[in-house]
């Protein structure tokens, strides 16, 4: 017989995001519950990026990426200082070459102080290499707020206190249909006889939001997958900052990536793909190569190949960029379901403002 279960809240995915949400969710709901597909949190975008906090600087004033990222690097310094989750606020470097490269970045730093990011500074050459020996530029852009943390250890404590808080997390627990009967939302799970019923459901599933949110009848949102691909090198260790070229059409820039053991890798590039998945090859090396050799020195033999991941972008490759959309679907005729369209970076920074805007959203 189908077993039937109720939850106050189901959250679908078990990423930084959904696990964010879900923590916060526990604040106000008894019984929560988030689903997951694979065996552990964190397996998709969660686990596949810079691990940059970043401070806010890019984006269009007002959006939701520019109030959640800078709302999200205050939190998560917060959370990482209480619970003993490594970062560490190491500033960064957005590098110019010339007058009009000064141009945009004094444009950068205007837009950072309408987003309301402290302390951004326009430095020369001489002050830019005080911070960072042996850089490359004519001017640089300096952004204290800028850190790097261990997303893995920062997933880990928010599932931890999900469970603290007896919240649930199920994985191997794959979505696979939602009907809705009454404003009461049934999923059902692969492979599982059981129907999960609930009032609210959060749709947090990254590349797969789109599929979740047709299950329930919202075909209006479709995800473009676009890839990033990073290299490593032994060429630096223990860099004192991060450096990143001016932004691109699509993405920031080919920048370097510091990890918390001092280790140093490039990336990532941007290229729209048809399909989900993460295999690499070394076909971009040369764009690599004439990229990093623009900030910092590097051989091209010292450059292979690392690990790829895949953007959620809510746009194709000649639309116009998007804002985060967050949204709960009352207005569709589907009241506290909540959809999570196009969460790609600054998401890892933003995650616990969006578990806070998510509970504002909910009637
Ligand atoms: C190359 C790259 C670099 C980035 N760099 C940064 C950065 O430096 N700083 C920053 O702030 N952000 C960065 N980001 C963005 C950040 O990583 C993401 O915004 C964030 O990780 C998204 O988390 P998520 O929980 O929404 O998605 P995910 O981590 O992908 O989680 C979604 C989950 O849903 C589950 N799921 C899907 N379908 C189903 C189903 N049917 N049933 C059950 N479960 C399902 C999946 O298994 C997955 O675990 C970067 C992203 C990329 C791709």
């Amino acid at each position: 017989m189908t077993e039937s279960l109720e939850f106050d809240v189901v959250v679908i995915g078990a990423g930084i995001v959904g696990l964010a949400i879900a923590n916060e969710l526990c604040e106000k709901f008894n019984n929560v519950l988030v689903l997951d597909k694979e065996s552990d949190f964190g397996q998709h975008v969660s686990s596949r990026h810079s691990g940059v906090i970043h401070s806010g600087i890019y984006y269009k004033p007002n959006s939701l990426k520019a109030k959640l990222c800078v709302k999200g690097n205050e939190l998560i310094y917060e959370i990482a200082k209480k619970n003993d989750i490594d970062y560490l606020n190491c500033g960064k470097l957005v590098v110019g070459h010339n007058e009009a490269d000064l141009q945009k970045l004094n444009n950068l730093r205007d837009n950072a102080a309408e987003n309301g990011v402290q302390n951004v500074e326009l430095l020369s050459y001489k002050e830019a290499s005080k911070i960072q020996p042996g850089i490359k530029c004519q001017n640089a852009l300096w952004v204290p707020s800028t850190g790097i943390i261990d997303s893995h250890g920062l997933m880990n404590c928010l599932e931890k206190q999900i469970i603290k808080k007896a919240g649930i997390v199920y994985y191997n627990s794959e979505v696979f249909s939602i009907d809705v009967f009454d404003n009461i939302y049934i999923i059902s799970v692969k492979n599982q006889d059981i129907k999960i019923k609930s009032p609210v459901v959060v749709n947090s599933a990254g590349l797969w939001c789109d599929n979740i949110s047709t299950m329930v009848g919202i075909k209006k949102y479709k995800i473009h997958y676009c890839k990033g691909d990073y290299y490593q090198s032994n060429t630096y260790k223990n860099l004192k900052c991060l450096i990143y070229p001016l932004p691109e059409k699509i993405g920031l820039g080919i920048h370097t990536v510091l990890q918390l053991d001092g280790s140093v890798s490039f990336g990532p590039n941007a290229y729209y793909v048809n399909k989900i998945g993460y295999e690499i090859d070394n076909s971009n090396l040369d764009s690599f190569y004439s990229s990093i050799n623009k900030y910092l020195d590097i051989e091209k033999d010292d450059l292979y190949v690392d690990y790829t991941g895949i953007r959620p972008k809510s746009y194709g490759f000649n639309e116009e960029s998007n804002d985060f959309i967050i949204k709960n679907e009352v207005d569709s005729g589907f009241p506290n379901f909540i959809n999570l369209v196009g969460i790609e970076s600054p998401g890892l920074t933003s995650c616990l403002a969006i578990g806070k805007y998510v509970k504002g959203l909910l009637i």
